[in-house]
């Protein structure tokens, strides 16, 4: 077995401290990896609270993972030693149904195997990112360009790829309205993904001070959403709203905004189940929808995309030692826009 070194909650809310476990040995289609950096998603610390389901614990959070590749099994055909290398929300899936046929590994039908708090195809459970080493079967990892800074690659792997596939998905381009709702990890890719894209984009914030991050960021417009006169100034006027939101929000309120025929597309997940109204969505023949993450292939494809285009995050590079710092910082809606942690620190 592999000694591994970690940051982990040892039951749900607890601080996260040091902790060693042991990973498998790199076994014939694993590629091991030294991490370098690993983000800090706001779905880390909804885990670490149980605020979906229970988890399991010891739980080693992290699921934006970039490092080097430092063992690879003897029948790793596409990974060698010394290449940069990420992983993200999943490490492995049947392969065989449907949808993982069909390069959406994350709506397996068996369920994919998440990358922390779940178990892998072995049945032991899978520890994150928050870690100096991992190892992944070959198919669930991915190639990092060298071009880009490594830290704020980073949160491509999550943040990236769950803003990236819903606009892909829904053709959000030229001609389109999109409304970014809320601006922390997630949200400011979306903003540059919907830039790029060449969507007219708008932030829907609660905080008036990210105004001049927004526009930096190429969005065109920004909306307080605790303004009333600012909201009513964009009823009706959405193509698509992206939903980043972490906590409960008045869904209804924000069907309003959108155009007939507009989509609202749900990434974030509140710790409740929202309650929506059906003449939220009949008056106007709206939909409301939701993606979670990517396929692996629809991942690589985004961390190209963002190679050629320069598009990495804004990050705050932290040490492992100030985690729960960064998560007090999360629940209040101050992130700038991802922390990023610097795993030489742990
Ligand atoms: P984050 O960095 O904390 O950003 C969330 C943003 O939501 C905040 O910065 C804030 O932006 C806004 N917000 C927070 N509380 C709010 C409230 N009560 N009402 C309105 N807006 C509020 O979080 P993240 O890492 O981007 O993650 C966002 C959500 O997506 C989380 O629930 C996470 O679990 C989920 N997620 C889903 C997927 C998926 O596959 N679908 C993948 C990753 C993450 P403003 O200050 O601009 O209002
Ligand atoms: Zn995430």
């Amino acid at each position: 077995m592999i000694q591994a070194k970690s940051y982990a909650a040892q039951a749900p809310g607890a601080t996260l401290a040091p902790w060693q476990f042991e990973r498998r040995e790199v076994g014939p289609h694993d590629v091991q990896i030294e991490i370098h950096y690993c983000g800090v998603c706001h779905s880390d610390l909804h885990q670490v609270n149980n605020d979906w389901f229970p988890g399991i614990f010891p739980m080693v959070p992290g699921h934006e993972i970039v490092g080097k590749v430092i063992k690879v099994g003897d029948h790793v055909k596409n990974f060698k030693t010394g290449e940069l290398a990420g992983v993200g929300c999943m490490v492995d899936s049947c392969q065989v149904c449907e949808n993982c046929k069909a390069d959406l590994e994350q709506y397996c039908l068996e369920g994919s195997n998440q990358t922390y708090n779940s178990k892998g195809r072995d049945g032991q459970p899978t520890y994150g990112g928050y870690s100096n080493t991992i190892v992944v079967r070959e198919e669930f990892v991915l190639h990092i360009s060298d071009k880009l800074s490594l830290a704020a690659t980073a949160p491509l792997l999550c943040a990236g790829i769950t803003t990236y596939s819903p606009l892909r998905h829904w053709k959000v381009g030229k001609g389109h309205k999109l409304a970014i709702l809320g601006l922390g990890g997630l949200g400011h890719m979306g903003v540059k993904f919907g830039v790029a894209f060449g969507a007219d984009v708008t932030v829907l914030s609660t905080s008036a001070s990210k105004e001049k991050d927004a526009l930096a960021l190429g969005a065109q417009h920004f909306v307080v959403t605790k303004d009333p006169a600012q909201l009513a100034a964009v009823k009706g006027s959405f193509d698509f709203i992206l939903d980043t939101v972490s906590a409960e929000h008045d869904m209804n309120l924000y069907l309003s905004l959108l155009k007939t025929d507009g989509t609202h597309i749900c990434v974030g997940v509140p710790s409740e189940a929202y309650a929506v109204h059906p003449f939220s969505l009949l008056g106007g023949r709206k939909s409301l929808a939701g993606s979670g993450i990517g396929g692996i292939k629809e991942t690589q494809e985004m961390l190209d995309f963002c190679a050629e285009n320069n598009i990495t995050s804004d990050i705050e590079l932290i040490n492992m030692k100030d985690i729960q710092t960064a998560y007090d910082r999360m629940v209040k809606g101050d992130v700038r826009y991802r922390f990023v942690i610097d795993m030489a620190t742990l």
